[in-house]
């Protein structure tokens, strides 16, 4: 079996757990109340393989909302959150380092309805408990009680599974999906996260019950994905979600970009693997979020724009911009935020080939500019990208375009030095045109400012005052305004133009 975690298990991380005063205050009260008390989850697994944590679960045999209010009371904690609907009790425990999400929960057996995710919950025990949990390795419990305290409980080779890399769900795999179709995608999530190989059982089960993530929430969805997006090589769990046909069920867009069509012995590359490189290449630069969508989009209206033109082969003209206007739709059906993060992505996907288009070419200060001014703040994470999307196969041409990457780079850095372009402020402002010429808001205010502006986007004039005025007034000229005075008085400010 194949596996490319670099984590390996050691029981001996457990020892000491049960001294620590978290653990020390949940078997104290386990035995005061006389009710078992396990941690379970995440957590055990974690810190099995030496992973860090920053939320615990506890299972009590009992009710896990009283037995919260009083740990917390042991341990000062603070207030205690209680979800009566979940039958759960959370607190936050500061710590030196990273505080803890402590949560508590009563031991729940379920069953579950075909149409919802909501199930029948009533009181369990432990190994009731461990039966419903997701996946083997998931299902892990560190008994806090009396006579077994600091056991492991692992009714379904979970730490066989931890030391294999593999997830594999502790039922029938039909069943643990069915009940949660949610489950199927943790299971890629946790295989790209941990380096883990989904079990082939596990796997086939996926793929027959992947239609019914249709019943899973846009938001769960876009939680798991994002997870993946967030992990050094999510390009593991997009073929996973691929192979697996989840991708097709809530992102069928990047699904099109797979596959290289051929027309008169002239090939296109496929843009699904080239997509995945180019967001793998952006993994190793950069943690952003925001900025890894901006390469999961890059190309995502390729499919839409594609042409074969008799003499010059296979064209995506416009993808940029369509991509661009694709990102809205993709992330309002996802429920991903339509704020300023979606406004960066849709920049990046507008942009993404304007570096790459220079870097082709002998590199113009003029076109620099513009560059900057565009990119605005965003022009680092824009070159990111850049430097990611140069994918070539061919080494010669590969080379080209990185040395001329490079040299973008020592001119962005040399022409924002020089003329500050990056933050644009116009060195005339419309109050200024308003007051030198006489004249009340109107069109022609703008036109003069487009004038000065790309004067200095192209160089013609340097970015300040004294050389924008001249160029004011010669352009008012041009389209017959009258000068009140050509000696400019200063920065006007806006009260003395509107008084
Ligand atoms: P991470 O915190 O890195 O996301 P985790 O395994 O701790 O990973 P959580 O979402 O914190 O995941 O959930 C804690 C535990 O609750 C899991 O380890 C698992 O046992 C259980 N669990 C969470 N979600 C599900 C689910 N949808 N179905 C079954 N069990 C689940
Ligand atoms: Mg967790």
């Amino acid at each position: 079996m194949s596996r490319t975690s670099s984590y390996t298990v050691d029981p001996a991380r457990l020892e000491g757990v049960v001294n620590e005063p978290l653990f020390a205050a949940v078997a104290a009260e386990a035995a005061t109340r006389g009710i078992p008390a396990f941690a379970i989850g995440g957590f055990v697994r974690d810190r099995l393989i030496g992973r860090a944590c920053k939320d615990i679960d506890f299972v009590v045999e009992g009710d896990g909302i009283t037995f919260a209010q009083a740990v917390a009371e042991r341990l000062n904690a603070g207030h205690v959150h209680v979800f009566k609907n979940f039958g759960t009790a959370m607190f936050i425990l500061r710590q030196a380092q990273d505080d803890l999400q402590v949560e508590f929960v009563g031991a729940r057996k379920e069953s579950y309805s075909r149409n919802s995710r909501k199930p029948e919950v009533e009181p369990g025990t432990i190994k009731d408990d461990q039966e419903r949990r997701d996946f083997t390795i998931n299902a892990l419990a560190i008994s806090l009680n009396a006579g077994s305290l600091g056991a492991l409980v692992d009714p379904f080779g979970g730490i066989l599974h931890l030391d294999q890399g593999l997830i594999r769900t502790p039922l029938d795999p039909d069943i643990t999906f069915s009940d949660d179709p949610l489950r199927m995608l943790r299971a890629v999530r946790f295989a790209n996260q941990l380096g883990f190989t989904i079990d082939p059982v596990t796997f086939d089960a996926i793929k027959r019950n992947a239609r019914r993530l249709e019943i899973i929430s846009a938001e769960r969805i876009h939680t798991e994905l994002n997870k993946i997006i967030a992990t050094a090589r999510p390009s593991i769990g997009f073929n996973l979600l691929r192979d697996s046909g989840l991708l097709q069920e809530f992102f069928p867009e990047f699904l099109e970009l797979a596959g290289a069509e051929e027309k008169f012995g002239i090939g296109h590359k496929d843009n699904f693997h080239h997509t995945l490189q180019v967001l793998d290449n952006v993994c190793e630069k950069s943690d952003d979020l925001w900025l890894r969508w901006g390469a999961v989009l890059h190309d995502i209206a390729k499919p839409a724009t594609k042409r074969f033109v008799p003499g010059m082969g296979w064209t995506f003209h416009g993808h940029e911009d369509k991509g661009a206007r694709m990102v809205p739709k993709i992330f309002r059906r996802l429920k991903l935020p339509l704020d300023e993060k979606m406004k960066f992505v849709q920049k990046l996907v507008a942009l993404h080939l304007r570096p790459i288009s220079l870097t082709k070419e002998e590199v113009t200060d003029s076109a620099v500019r513009r560059l900057l001014f565009d990119a605005g703040d965003d022009i680092d994470a824009l070159m990111i990208l850049c430097r990611a999307d140069i994918t070539s196969k061919n080494e010669k041409k590969k080379e080209r375009y990185l040395r001329n990457y490079d040299l973008l780079m020592r001119k962005l850095a040399e022409v924002e030095e020089k003329d500050r372009v990056r933050n644009f402020q116009p060195p005339i402002t419309g109050e200024d045109i308003m007051l030198a010429f006489g004249i009340p808001p109107c069109r022609a205010i703008g036109d003069i400012k487009t004038v000065i502006k790309d004067a200095i986007l192209d160089g013609r004039i340097p970015n300040d005052r004294q050389a924008a005025w001249p160029l004011m007034l010669e352009e008012g000229a041009r389209i017959g305004l009258q000068a009140q005075y050509t000696a400019d008085p200063g920065p006007a400010r806006p009260s003395t133009a509107s008084a």
